[in-house]
């Protein structure tokens, strides 16, 4: 639609005020007004931190010559008609007062070919005044060249920064805007230097990566709402990055929040964002985060303040619980992914503003439980005191135990469940290749020898790894035909039916395949495989804590050497976002 002035009940409706108050604020406008026209490039450029001048070219549908001077009259618009339209925008501008308050109070020139026009305008205005208007060969676009901004109010100029507070204030918008609109190459020019750019080829990682820096970036996880995200009929598409928990800032300025391309301020949503990282982060840290929502345009009211940087939701709480829960989820995610200790240590658990609960009373043992131990099955012993390994879990407070298979517990962030047959070959595993590494394997003669007859099969795996096995602690002589004697074995296993133990230990190294130069690891494995506790078995409490405790000191606690998850955290958020779904 062609430029209008919009009539007196429409212009009554909209958020009155000053949208200029800085040289950011008219770039924002500008470049605004160049995305609304389509461009898909953008070049922003200023001095002396915008005060001196402010670019913003573009290559975009530009003004119609018959239109370009309505275009710098108050609420004059080609976006909006009548007031329902204010419920339905989907342009950034609207009011149709940015360019008549910029070029009221700086010298501005606009040149714009409109793309049906053969030739382009130029019009030169001063302190709102046109100075002078003439055609002007021109490309497709529009340039606006913001002179001596606030030049004629002084105190408004007063207010201004310094320069260079200035000009970190326009990279501030470049760059949320660069994010915003992946599809569009921005550039950045300030006092002759380039200071940023964008490739405008779409992958809003690319961008991210531009704005925070490589190293930043990598510590970085995507966000994804799993499909849309539904409210009652409305849907909330949400996608973005979020920092891991290693990565802080003291303040929120690196949370970055689009409401419809919109660059939004909107405290209550970054809390919802930083809500995500509860038990996580320091109390006074903030992530970093990029997150664009898109809703539908009649669920957002933009129509709230001059700067359009808030807006109101119709249904707030389910938007800010929306995006907590994605945030939280993508977080709890790369947590499970995360082989990397040295990372989940930084996630907040060694961090001093946690409380960890007292770790439970020892409990008082029962008779009965006692009863269900066979010798035979695998057990966990005690151990003396916690070793001097340093903490990868928060202390956890075992609550029971699941169908004989899971250990429940309880941690500063939620509840956990524990897979007791994963944990425990995990903390096996890296027991034997702490001590193996220590060269302190511990073996155990033998006393009453028991005879074990493998398979052919078995028997030719056994050739092949006597070695290792040997270097672990099994002294094995052979008794008669596929027969052997053990004389000393493995502590893990020392107590422990070697006739059903040792021929699936051999079974688990066959399925790995061809030994590796030296196999210890595989051969360790394979121990801890076959000593773990059962699913399946009842444990006593005091077994639960020790095992817990020691999983607590594990590298990696999150998966077991043969590749099954032996942990899942459900937060706090979590247990509530499911409990008021109700
Ligand atoms: P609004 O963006 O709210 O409509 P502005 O004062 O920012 O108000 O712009 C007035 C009008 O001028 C816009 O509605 C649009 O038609 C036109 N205009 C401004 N900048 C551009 C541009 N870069 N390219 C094309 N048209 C523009
Ligand atoms: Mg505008």
């Amino acid at each position: 639609m062609g430029i209008t002035v919009l009539p007196e009940e429409v212009v009554a409706r909209i958020a009155a005020g000053e949208a200029v108050e800085r040289p950011a604020s008219a770039v924002k406008e500008l470049i605004e007004n160049a995305i609304d026209a389509g461009a898909s490039s953008i070049h922003v450029e200023s001095a002396a931190g915008g005060r001196q001048l402010i670019r913003v070219s573009d290559n975009g549908a530009g003004i119609p010559a018959l239109e370009i001077e309505l275009a710098f009259k108050r609420h004059a618009t080609s976006k909006l008609r009548a007031a329902e339209d204010l419920q339905d925008l989907s342009t950034l501008g609207f009011r149709g007062e940015a360019l008549a308050s910029i070029a009221a109070v700086s010298q501005t020139t606009i040149i714009t070919r409109h793309r049906g026009d053969p030739m382009g305008m130029s019009l030169r205005m001063n302190g709102g005044q046109i100075r002078h208007q003439r055609p002007v060969g021109a490309p497709a676009g529009t340039v606006v060249t913001v002179e001596n901004l606030f030049f004629n109010t002084p105190a408004r100029l007063k207010f201004l920064k310094a320069d260079r507070t200035e000009k970190r204030n326009i990279q501030g918008v470049v760059t949320r805007y660069a994010m915003a609109y992946p599809h569009i190459a921005f550039t950045l020019k300030q006092d002759e230097r380039e200071q940023f750019r964008s490739s405008g080829r779409g992958d809003l990682a690319d961008v991210v990566a531009a704005v925070f820096g490589r190293a930043h970036f990598k510590r970085m996880i995507a966000v994804e709402s799993a499909g849309p995200a539904r409210i009652g009929q409305t849907t909330i598409a949400l996608r973005g990055y979020t920092s891991l928990p290693d990565l802080t800032r003291r303040d929120r300025s690196r949370i970055v929040l689009y409401v419809n391309g919109r660059a939004i301020q909107e405290n209550a949503l970054s809390h919802a964002v930083t809500g995500a990282y509860e038990g996580m982060i320091k109390s006074g840290t903030f992530p970093f985060a990029v997150l664009l929502l898109s809703l539908p345009t009649d669920f957002v009211d933009v129509n709230v303040h001059p700067t359009k940087a808030q807006v109101r939701f119709r249904e707030p709480g389910q938007v800010f619980s929306t995006v907590q829960r994605a945030v939280r989820q993508a977080l709890l995610e790369a947590d499970l992914d995360e082989a990397d200790a040295d990372r989940w240590r930084t996630f907040g658990f060694t961090n001093e503003t946690v409380d960890y609960p007292p770790p439970a009373p020892p409990f008082a043992g029962t008779a009965t439980e006692d009863a269900f131990h066979d010798a035979d099955l695998p057990h966990i012993p005690e151990t003396a005191d916690a070793p001097a390994k340093p903490r990868t879990l928060p202390i956890l407070r075992v609550v029971g135990q699941i169908g004989a298979i899971y250990i429940v517990a309880e941690g500063p962030a939620g509840l956990y469940l524990i897979d007791q047959n994963a944990a425990h070959e995990h903390v096996l595993y890296q027991q034997m290749r702490e001590e193996q590494r220590a060269s302190s394997l511990l073996a155990e003669p033998v006393i009453d020898s028991q005879t074990v007859l493998l398979s052919p099969e078995h028997d030719a795996v056994l050739g092949a790894w006597a070695d290792v096995l040997s270097q672990l602690g099994f002294e094995i002589e052979t008794f008669g035909p596929h027969t052997y004697v053990f004389r000393a074995l493995p502590k893990v296993i020392a107590s422990s039916r070697l006739a059903d133990l040792f021929p699936a230990m051999l079974e688990y190294l066959s399925r790995k395949g061809t030994r590796k130069d030296n196999g210890t690891e595989e051969a360790i494995a394979a121990l801890a495989a076959v000593a773990a506790v059962k699913s399946g078995q009842i444990l006593s409490m005091e077994e639960m804590q020790t095992l817990v405790a020691q999983l607590e000191r594990c590298p990696s606690p999150f998966t077991s050497p043969s590749g099954n998850t032996t942990l899942i955290r459900l937060t706090r958020e979590q247990l509530a976002l499911e409990f008021r779904r109700a």
